[in-house]
Parts: C-alpha cells; sequence; structure tokens
C-alpha cells in the first residue's frame, strides 16, 4: 500500500506505475488527473480519475470497457486475467461455478456481446453466480448508449474497490469525504434532506453497501433498508459486537449526524482487515435505515426492526402525500412483496448472540467544545417527559379592561415558561423547554382569553425528571389559582432515560485515555439515538465526537474536524482490539 502523502508527491512515472491496475490496462485515466494533485482524500482522487472516464470521447470509453474480461469466460478459463480480475472473480464463486451456471453465464455473455459489441463489465464483489447472471439478463434489455454508461459506472465501482487496497490515508480525511459524498444524494434541490426509501436515500444506501464492500466487509441490505456490514472474526460462535447510527436525515439537515457512527467504523474495520487483525468476535456494522421519523412520523424504524419492537401496525401509516408504508416497502423490496411483516419480523436479532451495542455519534451540543476535548464517554441517553397545556383565561378589549379585572391566558404562559426555565436551571443534568407558544386568534388590540404551550423536560436520570415535573405541576396549578384561569394540562410522551453500561463507559474512558493521555470527560445525551431503541436488545454504551460551530445540528451549519474523526477512529480502534465479547 502507499499513502495518499506518497502518492501526492509520487514522480509521474510513481503515480503511474502506482496506479496502473485501478483501470484495466488503460494508464491514460490515471495521466489525466495527475496535475489535479494534491488530493485531499483517496475518495477525491477516485472521483477525479471517473469524471476522467465520463467525460473521455467515445472512442476512448469503448476501448476501456473492451479492455475487460469475460465474466468466468475464456480469459478465465486460460488463466490470463490480469492479478486483479482473476482475485475479484474468483471472490464472487465465477471460478467454481456449476456446470449450469457456467453455461448460462457463456450463453448470456454470448449474447451480450452480440447485442452491444463489448464484454459485460460488472463489480463482482458481494455477488454471487446466480445474482451476476440476474444481473446479465436485466442489462440485456438496456440500450446501447444506457448500457455503456452502465458499464462505465460499474468500472468506476470497481476501480473504488481497487483504491480502497492500494491507498492509506487517515481516518479523519476519509470520513469527512465519504460525508460529503453522501450528501450528494438529497431530495432537495439544495442541502441535504435524506428521509425514508426516497430514491435519496435508496443511493445512499447502495454507496454506502459500496463503502462496506471497499473495506472487505460482508454485505446485506435488509427488509426495512438497513445496510448490514459485518468484518468476520476469529472465533466463529462468539457474541458479536453491533455498532451503528443511522443514514436518514432531518429537513435540510448537517452531514454527519448519524452518518459519522456508520463511516467512521467502516474505515476503522477497512484498516483493521487489511493489517490482517482477527478480532475475537464478528464486528456488525448497521447503518440504520431511518431514525429521525421524518417521512413517517415514527422513528427508530431501522433499529425497531433489530431490536424486535416493530409493531406491525406501522406498515399502515401513511407519508404526506398519502402512500403507505407498506407500499413503499413493496416498491422498494419486491421480493418481500405481500409479506413485508413476515421479512421485518425475521431481522430481530437473537439476544443471546448479540454481546453489546455501541454507538458513535456527534455530540450535537456545545459541551465538548466548551471543554476543549474531541470525543467524550456518553453516560446515559435523557429520557422526555412533554406535555400539552392549555390555559383558558378571558378575553377582553385591550383598551377597557383594567389590569387588575384581567384572566390574561398569554400572561400565565409567560409565568409558566419562567418557572420551567428556573426549576430546570437548578440542578445540572435537567434541561426544559417551552418550544411552542400560542394565542390562537390573537389580535393586538385584544387580551388573549386563550393560550396553548409545550413543555419538554429531558435528564439522563428519571428521578431528577420526575421531581422537576412534579414541582413544575404543583406551581402550574398555583399560578392558575392566582391568575384566575383554567389550566388543563396533557402527557403527550414519556419516554424513559436509557443508562450506558458502566462496564461499556469504562472501557470507552480506558480507550480515550489510552490515545489521548487524557481523562475521559463523562456526559448524558440531550438527544435520542439508536442506541436506545438497541437497549432493548442488549447492554449500549456511545461515544459522543466534538461538534463545531457551537454545538449546532440538524442544521447546514453543523460541523466536525477531520482530526476529531481520526482522533475518535484510534479511540473506536482501541476499544475494539479491548473489547472482550464476554464484557
Ligand atoms: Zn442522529
Amino acid at each position: 500500500m502507499m499513502t495518499l502523502v506518497q502518492l501526492n508527491a509520487a514522480s509521474q512515472t510513481q503515480f503511474l506505475t502506482a496506479l496502473g491496475s485501478i483501470f484495466e490496462h488503460s494508464p491514460w485515466v490515471a495521466e489525466r488527473v495527475i496535475a489535479l494533485r494534491p488530493f485531499g482524500a483517496a475518495l477525491h482522487l477516485h472521483r477525479a480519475m471517473c469524471d476522467a472516464v465520463m467525460s473521455a470521447d467515445e472512442a476512448l470509453q469503448l476501448a476501456l470497457i473492451r479492455a475487460h474480461p469475460q465474466l468466468a469466460g475464456k480469459a478465465a478459463i486460460r488463466g490470463d486475467l490480469t492479478t486483479a480480475s482473476a482475485s475479484e472473480q474468483s471472490g464472487a464463486g465465477l471460478a467454481a461455478c456449476s456446470v449450469q451456471q457456467y453455461q448460462d453465464l457463456h450463453a448470456l455473455n454470448g449474447d451480450y456481446e452480440a447485442r452491444f459489441g463489448f464484454p459485460f463489465v460488472l463489480a463482482v464483489k458481494g455477488h454471487t453466480p446466480d445474482s451476476v447472471i440476474a444481473v446479465m439478463r436485466a442489462r440485456l434489455a438496456n440500450s446501447p448508449d444506457v448500457e455503456r454508461r452502465m458499464a462505465l459506472h460499474e468500472i468506476c465501482r470497481i476501480a473504488r474497490f481497487r483504491l480502497a487496497d492500494l491507498v492509506e490515508e487517515p481516518a479523519g480525511g476519509a470520513v469527512m469525504a465519504m460525508a460529503q459524498d453522501l450528501a450528494q444524494f438529497s431530495e432537495s434541490p439544495t442541502g441535504l434532506t435524506c428521509s425514508y426509501l426516497t430514491a435519496a436515500h435508496q443511493h445512499t444506501a447502495a454507496r454506502i453497501r459500496d463503502y462496506m464492500l471497499a473495506a472487505g466487509l460482508t454485505t446485506r441490505i435488509d427488509a426495512v433498508g438497513n445496510v448490514i456490514g459485518v468484518l468476520p472474526g476469529a472465533t466463529p460462535g462468539a457474541r458479536r459486537l453491533l455498532t451503528g447510527s443511522h443514514y436518514d436525515t432531518v429537513s435540510n439537515a448537517g452531514l454527519y449526524d448519524g452518518r459519522l457512527g456508520i463511516l467512521l467504523p467502516i474505515i476503522v474495520a477497512g484498516s483493521l482487515r487489511r493489517a490482517g487483525v482477527k478480532l475475537p468476535y464478528d464486528l456488525t456494522i448497521i447503518a440504520f435505515a431511518e431514525e429521525e421519523g421524518v417521512r413517517f412520523k415514527s422513528t427508530f424504524l431501522g433499529s425497531r426492526a433489530l431490536a424486535g419492537r416493530f409493531d406491525p401496525g406501522l406498515l399502515e401509516l401513511k407519508d404526506g402525500d398519502g402512500v403507505t408504508m407498506r407500499e413503499v416497502l413493496s416498491a422498494a423490496f419486491p421480493d418481500n412483496a405481500g409479506s413485508e411483516m413476515t421479512a421485518i419480523g425475521a431481522l430481530a436479532l437473537d439476544p443471546a448472540a448479540v454481546a453489546a451495542f455501541v454507538e458513535i455519534h456527534i455530540e450535537q451540543g456545545p459541551v465538548l467544545l466548551d471543554a476543549g476535548l474531541s470525543v467524550g464517554v456518553v453516560t446515559s441517553i435523557a429520557g422526555s417527559l412533554r406535555s400539552l397545556l392549555d390555559i383558558e383565561g378571558l378575553s377582553g378589549h385591550a383598551g377597557t379592561v383594567p389590569m387588575g379585572l384581567r384572566r390574561d391566558a398569554a400572561a400565565a404562559a409567560a409565568e409558566i415558561v419562567l418557572a420551567v426555565e428556573r426549576r430546570c436551571s437548578a440542578v445540572p443534568g435537567l434541561v426544559g423547554t417551552v418550544g411552542k407558544l400560542d394565542v390562537p386568534g390573537g389580535a393586538i388590540n385584544v387580551i388573549p382569553g386563550r393560550c396553548e404551550l409545550s413543555i419538554d423536560i429531558r435528564s439522563g436520570s428519571d428521578a431528577l425528571r420526575d421531581a422537576a415535573d412534579a414541582d413544575l405541576d404543583r406551581e402550574i396549578t398555583a399560578i392558575g389559582a392566582r391568575r384566575g384561569v383554567k389550566i388543563s394540562r396533557r402527557r403527550v410522551l414519556e419516554v424513559p432515560s436509557v443508562p450506558c453500561s458502566p462496564k461499556l463507559q469504562d472501557a470507552f474512558s480506558e480507550s480515550v485515555r489510552r490515545v489521548t493521555g487524557q481523562t475521559a470527560l463523562r456526559l448524558p445525551s440531550g438527544a435520542g439515538h439508536d442506541a436506545m431503541m438497541m437497549a432493548n436488545l442488549t447492554q449500549v454504551g456511545m461515544l459522543f465526537v466534538r461538534c463545531g460551530n457551537g454545538g449546532i445540528s440538524h442544521h447546514p451549519s453543523e460541523i466536525m474536524s477531520a482530526a476529531d474523526a481520526t482522533t475518535a477512529a484510534a479511540v473506536f480502534e482501541d476499544f475494539l482490539l479491548h473489547f472482550k465479547a464476554a464484557v
């Protein structure tokens, strides 16, 4: 392998020699990008080479396609494939086809070459002979132009996989480049929006799967759209370690929420695999399909399925266009059409086979930023109590009713807002917010007769939260009585907090100390995460990574640094190397 730094500094000849095997017998691709150095990430080099391929003239593109051998064809039989091609084809089982499969491939190869005049090209990583045959059959129906672009697209995927085994780079830069790359798949013309099973969402899943394949993981996409990659360990049958986070986003999202916890483990797993390190357990990386609840107003769909908590009623939920989740699923996964719930039900993991779930996530707050630390260890994920209040006073003329005779609903609400702030500020680890405050039908010259507001109280400790809630309840009753307004309060959500496993907290803290030389900061998570749902299945732990820009998240100005991602990757790798499935 070569480092990205070396590749950027290499002489012209060294550069062309190093990249000679990336595009089959076509040194012109590397030649066309040599002047674009330095590349900030291997992914940028890959994109530059693919741009060169896509913008080349048709004759050159066809020559590149024709430089590829037939799959399981004569070249494979004669043994004169390039080394890269030979190992890729044998990886997909093409070197050991059954007689029937070989005959099918041979016949399809013939039809294909007769129709298009070039060999069938497919990145065979993750394929089996049967799936190769199915793809070949489907692609025979393409028009020649579409098929040429499809072949070039596959050539670029092959290049991605070959490059991953050739160029070494710091984890942070790779993670940042991948997060940027995924952001191109968005359902909004500007900004990043990726909600459940839209076209953008499915493109994102396919790209994440390619990252996993490039890292050398065995991959699959399951019946709810989770993308799963496994780094097999040295001990078959040992309990598995699960990690991951979500790849769906809120509307107009930041680039790292959720995705960091997918990309960073993929990078770490890939470097362990290339270094020949065998963990004593299988490491399973899960890119959860849905956590934010944007499309169907129901959260944690991906982790819910794996935790065995997917309620069949969810399938009848409708999106904003009136399309049910069942319809969306059957379009995305036609093999499961009509038996969606059976397929999803079968995803529930066996708790006995799982050692733990750990999640890496950006903090989405300013605590690590204020403390000047790259990473922190999460103690618990806050539960929340949410209620809606309706205050009924008496409306009246803003000019004629004397102040002492008023029953002003908005003034009562104002007192409640301040009471929530005062009570929740009094105790560390407790937060309270009035996020909705309305005077329905209010007018500038009318005393508010009604006011509606929301209260959201969160804490890593349910006892702290419940004590604040009880105090506020008394105070709200007193405010109502004093002001002569009627206040009704309705609880709309009650989620208990989820403590992180003390053993996993200690293990992460030890890793932070070994890698950074500093004592780990432990902090609660104020936001909900997939780990909350996975806690129904197994013990959970979380590592937070510093968020820049004042800790802003769920917003395009969410940022983090490559240096922090590199530190987090080192901490995570250390954690993996020390993790005993029996923890
Ligand atoms: Zn998230």
